[in-house]
């Protein structure tokens, strides 16, 4: 077995066996582009290091010193060699990108000896010294785990004892000095010396990085990401290129387009004369990209059009890592570039329209979830023109959100878990803080760019994010945030604007985001490609506006209960629930009837000829009744009934179980004139709008039918009495009498219960109460439990348990449309809006789904990608 490939031997498709990092830089080098000579050791070393309890697998040592002499063939210099040193970069890459979740080490190579080497042949010594001191410290920190804080703290005195306030600023004596520190911090923390053999620092590297695949921040980004354990990484040894020679050289990490907006120009960050993670650690705040334009215009051109060639060749917007040693370009790194949804729907569709993907690939290339975060909330100039800024930092990740400043990620997740809204504010974030930013609702860094960690984290979550906000000066000794003379000790609630970078103090409420043409466009395209149409639950017009806006084909499920809480309405509710006799039952049925009318006049008014679905009373009566002695006093009052009368009524209505009780189309067998009353103010509603000339489509639907005779009778009821309506006046009405299903025997019965629905609509909420037996109230009780003991995959209240509750609604499906041929099918529980249910509810011929008006992108979108 093949275990070390050139990176002229790979191509981008072997990213399995060489990691994305070493199959981009073989198509890379296959493309002839300037990347610096190296190889790649396989994912399958890393599952035998595995499986070998951390032993490098036999073999692979001929095939390294074989490549290492390859290599050093091309480079034109030696391992060890004092004259004329080889200095690589040990780079660690997974199959899926993992930023700065394993760690990599530079300048590999360099020894007491082979600095001077060096210093000599570069005729830079302070350059040399620079390097090896870098070395000493990723190595330390890498390889045997000695925490950075402890370098740090010798540097910090170095530069203290010379007045320095910047690492440029150091002189090579002064290097030296802390190279002298660094050995010293290995004998007093791991009792050994640095070790001096480029071979054994090699293997050292490699062991560690393979050994980083399972370090805890490795481990949580994976578990974040759904990312499987089994996949391993690569290692990478390649020459180095050295940003760090000086004033005509630098590094830096561009987008071919913006990771921000989606806009197509050039985005990214460089620094002078630095190396590697100088940049993207937020140590240094480094310049806009566009300044290397002004400042080396060819370099700058070179790189530009690389950048594109990249796009055109993956069809994607590329995220690229550059450096210039001595004005000449060397390419580092090229991905697929992570962006936030805006640009990720703004990439699309712009790069349908230059045609360099079709729209079927602009579909798939957007993650439903990503949509969802687009239509999250901004704070609006209204809201903003009463505040004052507090300070100002860059963009980084969009949207809005306040919480209370915590400044560690330990305290920022304990006060999240404490059921607090936090704003992580650092100075800088590295990957051990991503539980603290999972934690967060916004995040904030003193320093760092817009492709500092912190950035492209809180981008990646959909976080809304602020860095590089200078004005803050984070103190976790006085556990507070300076801004200027204001201090505003942890806990002080403050709100970030991830889309200007303004920050304020005070909670500010957000409000729901901004028409967005480019989504708009992936909407459309959605609907054409989708199989499974999409309409929304909508309650209110305000509701069904928002659903319309995102293009829902209609209303899918409207709870008319919802309607009755008003404060104006819950009286006739109580009105009519406390009366005895059908007669007492009048007065309040007929003003209700009055409210019902004018709310389904709005509903269809808004549809337009749209369907609107309409489901009788759903809930236990017991629920419009006053809860405790206070509500009693009020409500008997109100009522002008005996306190007395009204509680006998309350205890009468007392359920054990209310959720199997008396509710659903069970009131229309107990108290008939309820639905009665509803399908009268269906009909009155609808009847006023024919008037008005629009077109009325009303189907009603049947809560909680356990049978076929159950079916008949209350739909048969329904009908005679919309019948009767339209004969005494003389007209049509076109309407669909239909049932939920979401209770397992409707499902056995579900083709004698066809023979009489005009649809089925499966409310997964109940329908998976009832299979499992799992009470949605108290599943918070045993969820966790079976959760964490891998006793259910995830909460079927919010993915479909397909095996289960999947099968019974594939028997009714079966069922039903045995009896009736062409049976419209939807499901309008809380999983109808789940992009990871969406391929199940196509293969067993859902029409529709129908969900909550903010779901309802995610669903067009996942409706489109099923049927791709
Ligand atoms: P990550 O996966 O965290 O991005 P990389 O392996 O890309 O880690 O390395 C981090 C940085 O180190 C790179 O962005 C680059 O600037 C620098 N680097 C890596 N290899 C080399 C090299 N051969 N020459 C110069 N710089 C390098
Ligand atoms: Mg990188
Ligand atoms: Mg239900």
């Amino acid at each position: 077995m093949k275990q070390i490939y050139f990176f002229n031997e790979g191509n981008r498709d072997m990213r399995t066996l060489l990691g994305g990092k070493g199959a981009n830089l073989a198509e890379m080098t296959q493309l002839g582009l300037p990347v610096p000579s190296g190889f790649t050791i396989t994912t399958e070393v890393c599952h035998a290091f595995q499986a070998n309890h951390g032993e490098l697998p036999a073999g692979l040592m001929t095939e390294l010193k074989a490549s290492l002499i390859e290599l050093e063939k091309r480079a034109d210099k030696k391992f060890n060699d004092p004259e004329n040193p080889l200095l690589v970069s040990v780079r660690s890459g997974a199959p899926i990108s993992m930023p700065g979740m394993m760690d990599t080490i530079l300048n590999l190579g360099l020894n007491d000896q082979t600095v001077q080497g060096l210093a000599k042949l570069t005729n830079n010594e302070r350059f040399a010294w620079d390097c090896y001191r870098r070395l000493i410290q990723m190595f330390g920190n890498v390889v045997f785990q000695i925490p950075e804080q402890r370098f740090e703290k010798e540097l910090s005195a170095v530069k203290a004892d010379r007045h320095a306030t910047s690492d440029l600023d150091l002189t090579t004596d002064d290097l030296k000095e802390i190279v002298k520190r660094y050995h010293n911090v290995y004998l007093e923390e791991i009792n050994r010396p640095f070790p001096q053999s480029a071979t054994e620092q090699l293997t050292e590297a490699i062991s560690a990085v393979f050994t980083s695949w399972n370090n805890d921040r490795a481990i949580v980004y994976r578990e974040l990401h759904h990312i499987s354990e089994t996949l391993g990484t690569a290692v990478n040894v390649q020459m180095m290129a050295f940003g760090n020679s000086g004033d005509d050289s630098g590094t830096g990490v561009a987008f071919s387009r913006s990771p921000v907006t989606g806009e197509n120009r050039l985005f990214g960050e460089f620094l002078k004369n630095a190396q590697g993670e100088d940049v993207v650690s937020g140590v240094r705040t480094p310049k806009p990209i566009q300044e290397l334009a002004d400042e080396e215009p060819e370099i700058y051109e070179q790189f530009r059009a690389i950048t594109e060639q990249l796009e055109q060749h993956y069809h994607d917007m590329q995220d690229v890592e550059f450096t210039i040693e001595h004005g000449k370009l060397f390419l580092l790194q090229t991905r697929d570039g992570k962006r936030t949804p805006k640009a990720a729907v703004k990439v699309a569709v712009d790069q349908v329209k230059e045609g360099l993907i079709n729209k079927e690939q602009a579909l798939l290339r957007i993650d439903p979830e990503q949509i969802s975060q687009l239509l999250h909330p901004e704070f609006t100039a209204e809201q903003l023109k009463t505040k004052d800024v507090l300070a100002t930092g860059l963009p980084a990740s969009p949207g809005a959100a306040s919480g209370e400043i915590q400044i560690t990620a330990a305290a920022a997740k304990a006060a999240n878990d404490a059921g607090h809204k936090v704003v992580l504010v650092r100075q800088d974030t590295s990957p051990e803080d991503i539980s603290g930013m999972i934690a967060s609702s916004a995040i904030v860094t003193s320093r760092g760019g817009m492709t500092s960690h912190a950035a492209v984290v809180a981008r990646g979550m959909g976080t809304c994010g602020v860095v590089g906000c200078a004005a803050l000066n984070v103190s976790e000794e006085d556990q507070c945030v300076y801004v200027g003379d204001q201090k505003l000790p942890v806990g002080t609630v403050i709100s970030v604007d991830g889309t200007t970078g303004n920050l304020y103090v005070g909670e500010i409420e957000a409000d729901s985001a901004a028409h967005d043409e480019n989504l708009q466009q992936i909407l459309d395209w959605a609907k054409e490609a989708g199989e499974v149409a999409v309409y929304a639950n909508a309650d209110t017009p305000a509701d069904f506006e928002q659903a319309l806006r995102f293009e829902a084909a209609g209303i899918g499920l409207t709870r008319t209960e919802h309607m009755f809480f008003a404060p104006e309405r819950l009286i006739e509710m109580r009105r009519l629930i406390v009366a005895k006799t059908a007669e007492d039952r009048k007065p309040a049925l007929a003003a209700l009837k009055e409210m019902q009318t004018e709310d389904f006049k709005a509903l269809y008014r808004l549809a337009e000829g749209k369907t609107v679905t309409v489901r009788l009373l759903d809930p236990p009566l017991h629920e419009f009744l006053p809860h405790d002695e206070k509500e009693l006093n009020e409500t008997a009052a109100d009522l002008q009934v005996p306190v007395e009368d009204l509680r006998k009524r309350v205890v009468a209505l007392k359920e054990v179980n209310p959720m199997l009780g008396l509710r659903g189309s069970r009131l229309a067998v107990t108290m008939p004139d309820v639905y009665a009353m509803q399908v009268d103010a269906i009909i009155s509603a609808a009847f006023a709008l024919q008037d008005e000339h629009i077109l009325v489509k009303p189907h009603i639907m049947l809560p909680l039918i356990a049978s076929k005779i159950e079916m008949e009778v209350l739909r048969n009821r329904i009908s005679d009495q919309i019948d009767a309506a339209c004969e005494e006046v003389g007209r049509e009405l076109h309407y669909q009498v239909g049932t939920m299903i979401e209770l397992p025997r409707a499902c056995i019965e579900a083709d004698g219960i066809a023979e009489n629905a005009d649809f089925f609509s499966f409310g997964t909420n109940d329908l998976t109460q009832l299979t499992f037996g799992y009470s949605r109230d108290d599943i918070g009780q045993f969820l966790p439990a079976y959760l964490e003991k891998g006793l259910l995959p995830a909460d079927p209240f919010n993915t479909l348990d397909q095996t289960g509750v999947g099968e019974l609604m594939e028997m009714a499906v079966t069922r039903g449309r045995e009896e009736k041929h062409s049976l419209p099918i939807g499901v309008c529980g809380e999983v109808g809006g789940d992009p990871s249910s969406m391929q199940f509810f196509d293969r067993i011929g859902i029409d529709y789904v129908s969900c909550s008006p903010f779901r309802v992108p995610v669903a067009l979108l996942a409706s489109a990608q099923a049927a791709l």
